[in-house]
């Protein structure tokens, strides 16, 4: 299951359909027994550490799952499954790619109607090439984005730097869009060489240099690619940010990065939400977490009580007998799941707060609790 050999219901000893009660009851008891206030063993600040970890998964449904299909790799954050693939560069630093389709007949359209290629051209760009060809690289942009935008979705404007075609010599490198034979190997790509060695004279054969080995040189060089068929371009894009998105997504556009050397086909951009918190809530996909401070009297006998969520202020009711510790979950008022309309919950972690100062009057009506204080 894990990589190290360990499996987190092994740890708690439950069973894998162990519903979250049995998980919080087992991660109690284990908790309780090898805390290293009480339990004096050589082993046992590891084994606290271990059920402390075993529990932080097991007891989020997002991470569980991932943990079911994925094993530990697929909660540690690092390299858990991700939308995008892996051809032109490492991207699995990133804890989730979002993918957002195939963007090059929007990148490829800004310059479609100027060529009169406009309509005909569907998914790639099919363009002229009279050199050989190079794919793009792929570029990478984080955008500050706020919370709301993030969770309810919207529109923003990213704006970032690329290579893209080369207009004056369409991306061909050549002004005239022509190549001729080239004189160096009269088109055979390869150059051919003696090198005298102590051993005797030998020959040897190598790529052409002045053509790169394609056999052709272009003409008329384009002065403004210096021949590249690419040039620097500032990209204003209009994105659509997709509802339920949080910081660290990766939202991928295929087609969006550098256009390669002589019409080659473009890099894919990644753009990098970061995104900050909502109020002091700590935000796990769609689950909001937050703490609930309590007046002892409020958790004795039980009170409503105002939260902030992000639509809007609702009354909770807290019950009678609330623990320090207790975890309030308060349905639909956390996020919204990634690409959805579901609001996931929020999770209130209790804490009572002891009142340190006491006027006349509460100090009696405390006076008068205690007398039935055993
Ligand atoms: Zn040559
Ligand atoms: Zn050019």
């Amino acid at each position: 299951m894990s990589k190290s050999g360990r499996n987190y219901y092994d740890i708690l000893g439950v069973s894998k359909s162990a519903s979250a009660g049995e998980i919080k009851k087992a991660y109690r008891k284990l908790a309780a027994k090898y805390h290293p206030d009480r339990n004096k063993e050589s082993n046992a600040e590891e084994k606290f550490k271990e059920v402390g970890e075993a529990y932080e998964v097991l007891s989020d449904s997002n991470k569980r799952q991932m943990y079911d299909q994925y094993g530990e790799a697929g909660v540690s954050g690092s390299s858990g499954p991700r939308g995008g693939s892996a051809t032109t560069g490492d991207w699995s630093q990133y804890s989730q790619v979002f993918d957002m389709g195939d963007m090059s007949n929007l990148f490829g359209g800004m310059f479609g109607d100027l060529f009169g290629t406009g309509s005909s051209m569907g998914g790639r760009r099919r363009s002229q090439r009279i050199n050989e060809s190079e794919p793009g690289e792929d570029r990478e942009v984080t955008i500050k984005i706020k919370f709301e935008t993030a969770n309810n979705g919207g529109d923003v404007t990213v704006e970032y730097d690329r290579y893209g075609v080369c207009k004056p010599c369409k991306g061909t490198g050549s002004l005239s869009q022509k190549t001729t034979t080239c004189s160096k190997c009269n088109g055979s790509g390869y150059v051919h060489y003696q090198q005298a060695t102590p051993l005797g004279s030998f020959m040897y054969q190598s790529p052409c240099p002045t053509c790169n080995g394609s056999g052709k040189t272009i003409t008329d060089p384009c002065p403004h690619c210096k021949t590249t068929g690419r040039v620097a371009e500032k990209m204003h894009l209009d994105i659509k940010i997709p509802q339920g998105a949080y910081n660290d997504l990766t939202l991928k556009f295929r087609g969006g990065g550098n256009i390669g050397k002589h019409n080659g086909e473009a890099g894919d951009l990644y753009i990098t939400l970061s995104v900050p918190n909502f109020k002091t809530y700590r935000r796990e996909r769609e689950i909001l977490y937050g703490e609930l401070e309590l007046h002892p009297v409020k958790a004795v006998l039980g009170s409503d009580v105002v939260i902030e969520t992000p639509y809007g202020d609702i009354k909770v009711m807290i019950p009678a007998g609330t623990q320090p510790g207790d975890t309030i979950t308060v349905r639909q008022a956390g996020a919204y799941k990634l690409g959805t309309s579901i609001k996931g919950d929020m999770k209130l972690f209790v804490k009572i707060v002891i009142p340190k100062k006491l006027s006349r009057t509460e100090r009696q009506d405390w006076e008068e609790l205690r007398k039935n204080v055993v």
